[in-house]
């Protein structure tokens, strides 16, 4: 079973349907019992076995209680993609208290969270695979976008930390970065920004959340399991180290 959250849009909702694609069934997350319903539905009409459930990630309680209801339904995820992410932008100068606790919150301390309740059964399978959804940000950094960039980058130390520590026991832990990708957290960008994006990407076009997805099912695929601790970069040549 693959858990993917933040899987009722965007980049997740992607990963979901071709994780489901390749065999996988499907447990998604989103924020609202609304969103849950609609990740069922949309998993149906893909025809792939799965379910949605109503998850916050940045809740200790909420993940406890998401565990225990994917142990009832469907067993212990094998497969484990942390994709939900939020941004709170401003300059660091203008940045209240909250803005930076919430970025953190959600995109970072949700890695300890999910990747520890998950990792017991994964290790008593001696199987696992781990994907965790960073940014190309976290290595170029990104005015405005200090909390946004701090939990990204830190989402890649965490995964070669962990690929070094459960390395042993089957398990793969590795990080994809996408660039500047099609989707509601990138549509509110004023024209001239995107413009401004643009005439730095080689490849001159957004991504799509698809083409994030093949990284991730490579990553989960048997293709895949000689790669760990590695962040996956998918921009279109937007940053290149
Ligand atoms: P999106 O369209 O804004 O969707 C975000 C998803 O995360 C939604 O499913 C949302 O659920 C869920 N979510 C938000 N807060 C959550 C919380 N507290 N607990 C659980 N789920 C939560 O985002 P996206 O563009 O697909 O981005 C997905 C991931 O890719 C993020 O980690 C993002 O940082 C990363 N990324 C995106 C881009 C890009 O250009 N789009 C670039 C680099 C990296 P609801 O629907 O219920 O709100």
């Amino acid at each position: 079973m693959a858990l993917v959250t933040g899987a009722s849009r965007g980049i997740g909702k992607a990963i979901a349907l071709e994780l489901g694609k390749q065999g996988f069934v499907v447990a998604g997350t989103a924020t609202t019992q609304a969103g849950a319903e609609g990740i069922t539905s949309f998993l149906a009409e893909q025809e792939i076995a799965g379910e949605g459930y109503c998850a916050d990630v940045g809740s200790n309680e909420s993940v406890e209680e998401l565990m225990r209801a994917l142990q009832n339904d469907c067993g212990a995820p094998a497969v484990l993609v942390n994709n939900a992410g939020i941004t709170r932008d401003n300059l660091l100068l203008r940045m209240k208290e909250n803005e930076w606790n919430e970025v953190i919150n959600v995109n970072l301390n949700s890695m300890f969270r999910l990747a520890k309740a998950c990792l017991k059964p994964m290790t008593r399978a001696r199987w696992g695979r781990i994907v965790n959804i960073s940014s190309v940000v976290g290595s170029s950094g990104n005015p405005g976008q200090s909390n946004y960039c701090a939990s990204k980058a830190g989402i890649e130390g965490f995964t070669r930390s962990l690929a070094r520590e459960i390395g042993t026991r089957g398990i793969t832990v590795n990080a994809v970065a996408p660039g500047f990708i099609a989707t509601d957290m990138t549509s509110d960008l004023p024209e001239n920004q995107v413009q401004d994006m643009l005439k730095q990407i080689p490849l001159q076009r957004l991504g799509r959340a698809e083409e994030v997805a093949a990284v991730v099912r490579f990553l989960t695929s048997d293709g895949g399991a000689y790669v760990t601790g590695e962040t996956v970069h998918v921009n279109g040549g937007m940053y290149l180290a």
